[in-house]
C-alpha cells in the first residue's frame, strides 16, 4: 500500500498493512475462505460502487441504469452457462441472506421444512433455533448414521415421508462427502417437495467439473460465492429452473433487500467467467487432490477423521479421541501460524463453544500454489500437533514449515491467473 493511503487514513491503512502481513505469514486451512483473483479484486470497489440500480435490468426504481443493466444481464448470463440452469439472480448479498429471503417468499410460517441437522454438518440458516430461519419456519431435521457418519438415504426418506416436508434442503459446512442429488431427488419428488441444494461450499468444484452438478435434479440452489467458487466475499447467487424465475427475484428485491452492490456485481461478472476456463478446472481438480492428500499425511500420522476422509475440499477432524478439544487445537495451530476453526462433529460430547472437532479445506491454500506433497506433510504435521500430550515440539515444527514455504509466496498463485483472452471465450 502506497504512502498516500496512510496520508488519507493512517488507522486503517496501517490495519490494512497489518492484515496483509497477516494472511501472508500464516496459512488458511479455514474451508469457507478463498484468495479472488487480482482481476476480481480489481473490479470490487469500481465506479459501480455509488451507483443505485435499485430493481432489476429493464426494471430499475432510477434512472441512468444504461451500463448497469447491461452488467447485471452479463453477470447472469454467465452464472447460467457455468452452471447450466435456465435462471441466476446475482443480486443477494449473501447466501445467508437468499436462503431467508427465498423462505419468506416460497413458505409460509405453517409449512414444514426439512435439513441436515447442525451439528451433523448443516448450516445455521437451515433452521438453527438461534436464527431466523429457525424461528420463523417449523423444522425436521436429518443427519449422518452413526456406522459411517455418512448420509443414509433410507433414513432420510423415512424421515420425508413422516414429516412431508414442503422443501427438502440439502448441502452443508462441515458434511466431508458428496450428496446424492439424484437420491435427493426422487426423495422430493415422492414427497412432493421441492429439492433446494445449498451449494456454498462446493459450489467451485461443480463451476470446475471436479464433482457432480446438483443440476437438472435441483430446482433452487443458492452459493456463497467466496468459498471454492473462489470469489469476492459478500455474494450470494441463486441459480433456478425458469419456473421460479420470477418468485426467486422477488424475494431478494423487494421481498428482502434493496439496492444491490453494483461493484460486487462487476466483480461476480469476472468470476462467472474464470470458472469457465480450463484453468479453473485444473484449479478444482488440483483442490481434491490436494485435500486427499492432506487425508493420506493426516490418516498416516495417527489422526481421526469424520466419515474416515473426504470426497470434496473439506475435511473434519475427529478430535475426542486424542482427549483434546477444537478450541485448544485451533490456538495450537495458530501458534504455528495456521489457521482454521473449531467444530462440532456428529454425535459430539463437548459444547459447540469448545467442540470435539476441527474443520478444515484445500481451497484458499491451493489458490495460494501448495502442491499434493505440501498437503501431505501439512496433514503430517497438524496430526503430530493434535496427537502429541506435550506438543511444543511438534507447534514449533509446523510452524518453521509454514515459514520455509510461504517465504515470497503470493496470496494468488500466478499459475491459476486467467489471461483476458481465455476469461472471455
Ligand atoms: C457458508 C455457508 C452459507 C453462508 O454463506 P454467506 O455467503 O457467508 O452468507 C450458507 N450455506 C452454507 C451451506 C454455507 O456453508
Amino acid at each position: 500500500m502506497s504512502d498516500d493511503s496512510c496520508a488519507v487514513d493512517c488507522d486503517v491503512s496501517n490495519l490494512v498493512r497489518l492484515e496483509e502481513r497477516r494472511q501472508l505469514d500464516q496459512i488458511s486451512l479455514v474451508a469457507s475462505e478463498n484468495y479472488s483473483s487480482p482481476a476480481i479484486r480489481a473490479f470490487e470497489g469500481s465506479i459501480f460502487a455509488d451507483k443505485n440500480a435499485e430493481g432489476y435490468p429493464g426494471k430499475r426504481c432510477v434512472s441512468g441504469c444504461e451500463y448497469a443493466d447491461q452488467l447485471e444481464i452479463l453477470a447472469i448470463e454467465r452464472a447460467k452457462s457455468a452452471f447450466g440452469c435456465e435462471h441466476a439472480n446475482v443480486q443477494a448479498m449473501s447466501a445467508t441472506i437468499a436462503n431467508f429471503a427465498i423462505m419468506t417468499e416460497l413458505f409460509q410460517p405453517s409449512d414444514r421444512l426439512m435439513a441436515m441437522r447442525l451439528q451433523d454438518g448443516g448450516h445455521l440458516s437451515h433452521g438453527a433455533p438461534f436464527h431466523a430461519s429457525g424461528r420463523n419456519f417449523r423444522w425436521c431435521f436429518y443427519g449422518v448414521s452413526r456406522t459411517d457418519e455418512q448420509l443414509n438415504y433410507d433414513e432420510v426418506r423415512s424421515i420425508a415421508l413422516e414429516n412431508r416436508p414442503a422443501a427438502i434442503i440439502c448441502g452443508g459446512s462441515s458434511y466431508p462427502r458428496l450428496i446424492d442429488y439424484e437420491k435427493m431427488d426422487q426423495i422430493a419428488r415422492e414427497v412432493g417437495a421441492l429439492l433446494w441444494v445449498d451449494l456454498a461450499h462446493t459450489a467451485g468444484l461443480v463451476a470446475g467439473r471436479a464433482i457432480p452438478s446438483p443440476f437438472p435434479y435441483a430446482d433452487i440452489v443458492t452459493t456463497s460465492t467466496h468459498k471454492t467458487l473462489r470469489g469476492p466475499r459478500g455474494g450470494g447467487l441463486i441459480l433456478c429452473k425458469s419456473s421460479f424465475a420470477q418468485q426467486i427475484d422477488r424475494s431478494i428485491f423487494p421481498g428482502l433487500q434493496g439496492a444491490p452492490k453494483m461493484d460486487l456485481i462487476a466483480a461476480r461478472a469476472v468470476l462467472l467467467a474464470e470458472v469457465q476456463t480450463s484453468r479453473f478446472q485444473e484449479y478444482a481438480k488440483a483442490v481434491l487432490l490436494n485435500a486427499k492428500a492432506l487425508e493420506r499425511g493426516l490418516v498416516y500420522a495417527g489422526a481421526t477423521l469424520v466419515s474416515g476422509g473426504t470426497s470434496s475440499h473439506l475435511l473434519l477432524l475427529n478430535l475426542l479421541r486424542c482427549g483434546v478439544t477444537g478450541n485448544e487445537v485451533e490456538t495450537s495451530l495458530l501458534e504455528a501460524r495456521v489457521v482454521a476453526n473449531k467444530n462440532s462433529i456428529p454425535f459430539d460430547t463437548i459444547p459447540p463453544s469448545k467442540a470435539g472437532g476441527l474443520r478444515i479445506g484445500s481451497a484458499a491454500l491451493t489458490t495460494r500454489g501448495f502442491d499434493e506433497a505440501q498437503f501431505f506433510e501439512l496433514g503430517v504435521m497438524i496430526a503430530k500437533v493434535i496427537t502429541s500430550a506435550s506438543n511444543h515440539a511438534r507447534i514449533a515444527d509446523l510452524r518453521s514449515f509454514v515459514k520455509q514455504n510461504t517465504q515470497g509466496l503470493p496470496l494468488f498463485n500466478r499459475k491459476w491467473v486467467v489471461g483476458g483472452r481465455e476469461a472471455a471465450e
